[in-house]
């Protein structure tokens, strides 16, 4: 059992309404916070009252983006258990975000046993209204007082927690994407298999483009080629072609979600051919101008599943299930959300109870 230190708020905050709560708006009364120093490793973790941190305008996280994070959720089920949904799985991730930007690992238990006691000292912030949760943000930063370019010898390693609204509060609508030709995410051999935050001030711009056509995401495709689809904003994409379900392939640019290794799961046992393969802008667009592209969503763990509803490419657009939710897409979101709020029997073993 990794030893916690506890200094608990003196004043506790109150709650916001749960039909007010957005994404990211409000945080708990309590963090986790853990340094790490070379030669001694990671240390000291305690939970302190949420709050502003100290560190120097120098500290390189500040200058080189030598930053890591994650994104999961606690969910409360209706007899009023809180449950992770996969967090191993967002343990190891964040390990291996770490590796690839030079930043030490942290032991998969230590990291546990910090997010359960967490949780736990702040459970009453988990939210009961439907379609809520608390979502849970672990990040790790570079804190050297430095400006060389190098990899720090010190970090700190923080878990935060908000209380996060329903994210289909009137009902699921299939969005418009806006395909971005131009600016470009990730290319293979760089970090975008890795949840960095240098990954993401790049999007923002495009992000807003879109938003000034009237389009809510971008459709990103490949660094090289500009041909190869990827993702869509900060999700993983699907789309249903003839029987087939294709998403693209994990060779380096693409975030290893863990919604997308859900859906390809559930996918395959119902029996539906998934395939993990490239798929080009023009073959997708042929598939929908000879009516076999029939179902298209985001996968990610703050929607866990978003229709696409219609795609711009170049100004030549075309609409997907006749701008509804198509059918297998309904299926995935009932099925994923069902076992993450304690709906439906956990066959897969996702869960893990707080
Ligand atoms: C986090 C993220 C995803 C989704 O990952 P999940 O584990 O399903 O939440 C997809 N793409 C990007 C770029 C992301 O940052």
């Amino acid at each position: 059992m990794l030893s916690i230190a506890i200094n608990r708020a003196k004043v506790l905050k109150p709650k916001p309404p749960q039909d007010k709560l957005g994404f990211g708006n409000y945080f708990t009364d309590h963090m986790f916070e853990m340094d790490y120093t070379e030669g001694r490793g990671w240390h000291d973790a305690r939970i302190v009252p949420f709050g502003p941190i100290s560190i120097s305008p120098a500290a390189m996280v500040l200058h080189y983006a030598q930053e890591t994070f994650e994104g999961m959720k606690a969910y409360r089920t209706s007899e009023g258990k809180i449950q992770f949904f996969r967090p191993l799985e967002n343990i190891r991730r964040l390990n291996k975000s770490n590796k690839r930007i030079c930043i030490p690992e942290i032991d998969e238990n230590d990291f546990m046993d910090a997010l359960r006691a967490v949780v736990n000292i702040d459970k009453d912030w988990v939210p009961s209204a439907e379609g809520t949760s608390l979502y849970i943000r672990p990040f790790t930063i570079a804190t050297d007082e430095h400006l060389g370019v190098r990899a720090s010898k010190t970090y700190k390693f923080y878990i935060i927690l908000s209380p996060v609204g329903a994210y289909y509060p009137e009902g699921i609508n299939p969005v418009k994407i806006f395909v971005e030709t131009e600016d470009v995410r990730a290319v293979r051999g760089g970090t975008g298999f890795a949840k960095v935050g240098a990954n993401y001030s790049a999007t923002i711009r495009a992000q807003h483009r879109a938003e000034d056509k009237g389009y809510t995401q971008v459709l990103w495709l490949d660094g090289v080629e500009r041909r190869y689809i990827e993702e869509v904003g900060t999700m993983n994409v699907f789309f249903k072609i003839g029987d087939e379900v294709v998403t693209p392939p994990l060779e380096g640019s693409i975030l290893p979600g863990i919604t997308r290794m859900s859906c390809i799961e559930a996918l395959k046992s119902w029996g539906v051919k998934v395939s993990e393969r490239r798929l080009s802008i023009d073959e997708l667009f042929d598939a929908a101008r000879s009516g076999r592209l029939s179902e298209a969503f985001g996968s990610g763990t703050a929607a866990v599943i978003s229709p696409i509803g219609e795609l711009d490419w170049d100004g030549e657009r075309i609409a997907i299930s006749g701008g509804k939710i198509g059918e297998l897409t309904h299926k995935l979101y009932d099925f994923i959300t069902g076992i993450q709020w304690g709906k439906i029997k956990d066959e897969f073993n996702w869960i893990m109870p707080l």
